[in-house]
């Protein structure tokens, strides 16, 4: 048992078979995205007792291994299902840090709220990432533009077919070590604008983290794969074709005169943790920032009279990445590719560099993990 400021006990069970120090370092030559596991899971278990009252117990780190499960747990049927991604850090002290991990915690709870799981306190959210971190640390990569990334998820395992929310619950956390997201340098992506397919509804679950939204999306990224592109755009149709964001990603984009926009939350859009840090920090280099509806006939205007000067998409996996290229049914919209002095590039340096150290962090998003 580990006692933790929480007050929560995390009984580990650690593998008899742990990865060899060999094995670990070929995958952290070349991690890619989402491959290779590290090994160990937290694990934290939810019921409801007989008068009713849901409480969780049993956290706990295993060996990382397959997930027994009753056929009928809710989850495979109904996809009552909400995750979380964040990254932990290796500083150049040797030390293990991630980014705004609290924020992380609260929009999972209002997902869990939208997909009637249960709340998880904060505390023990960034707590079951400071256990797992602190058994696999070996598993942090330290290579530039490299993480460990996490991966909380809540699933409902009770076995019922009846519709109604799950009695039965659990949380986990996996792990993985992560290479740059997209592969190779960066380079900016061209994305597949979707007009057949929307990835939320408004009163939907768009700006809930649950798995739902991202089968609803594969569709429209097969369509994007088949015309060259890895990502998708998905607008509001029934609001003047307003842009909402990526599958994965919210968007941003900058005009000539300095105006950095994004679409507002109008409840379809992700809270995305990356969205809120660039405006925080485009605002403090005295940028304009608008949260507002954008058209993408407003998008269209301003590449025809040069006043778009770049767009880019944001998320925790992929940091900030430029978008070279908005591919449609009816021809591509250009942006030019952006340089070291661009917005996307110098606010992505400054964001890696606050998340690994080497940049100071005076907004104190910062916390220790190992
Ligand atoms: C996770 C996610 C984002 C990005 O959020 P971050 O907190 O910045 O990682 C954006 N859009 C969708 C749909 C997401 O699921």
């Amino acid at each position: 048992m580990t006692q933790n400021a929480v007050g929560v006990d995390f009984a580990q069970r650690l593998t008899d078979n742990p990865t060899t120090a060999e094995r670990r370092a070929a995958i952290l030559e070349d991690p890619g995205f989402g491959n290779y596991f590290t090994d160990h899971t937290a694990v934290i278990d939810w019921t409801i007792d007989a008068e009713g009252r849901g409480g969780w117990h049993q956290a706990r780190i295993e060996p990382y291994g397959p997930i027994a499960m009753d056929p009928a747990a809710a989850v495979l049927h109904y996809g009552q299902e909400i995750f979380e991604g964040l990254k932990a850090y290796r500083h150049a002290d040797g030390s293990v840090w991630t980014f705004r991990p609290e924020a992380n915690a609260h929009r999972f709870n209002r997902s869990a709220k939208r997909l009637a799981l249960p709340e998880l306190p904060p505390e023990l959210f960034v707590e079951s990432l400071r256990q797992l971190v602190s058994v696999d640390r070996e598993w942090v990569p330290n290579g530039e533009g490299e993480a460990l990334y996490l991966r909380p998820f809540m699933i409902a395992t009770e076995a019922f077919l009846g519709v109604r929310p799950a009695r039965e619950v659990s949380y986990r956390v996996i792990a993985s070590p992560a290479g740059n997201y997209f592969g190779g340098a960066l380079k900016p992506v061209s994305i597949w604008l979707s007009e057949h397919y929307a990835r939320a509804g408004h009163g939907g679950t768009g700006e809930a983290k649950c798995g739902g939204n991202y089968a609803a999306s594969l569709a429209a990224q097969l369509e994007a794969e088949a015309h060259g592109c890895k990502q998708v755009l998905f607008l509001d149709p029934y609001n003047d074709n307003a842009v909402e964001e990526l599958g994965g990603m919210n968007i941003f984009f900058v005009f000539t005169d300095g105006r950095v926009v994004t679409p507002a939350l109008n409840g379809n859009i992700l809270h995305g943790v990356t969205r809120d840090s660039v405006l925080q920090l485009a605002s403090d280099r005295g940028l304009s920032v608008e949260e507002r509806k954008i058209t993408i006939d407003e998008w269209r205007a301003s590449v025809a009279d040069g006043t778009l000067a770049e767009v880019f998409a944001c998320g925790t996996a992929a940091v900030i990445t430029p978008i070279g290229e908005l591919k449609t049914a009816e021809g591509s919209l250009v942006s030019p590719e952006p340089g070291p002095e661009s917005v996307a590039m110098s606010i992505r340096e400054q964001l890696l560099g606050i998340q690994t150290g080497a940049v100071e962090d005076f907004h104190g998003w910062l916390t220790r993990l190992a």
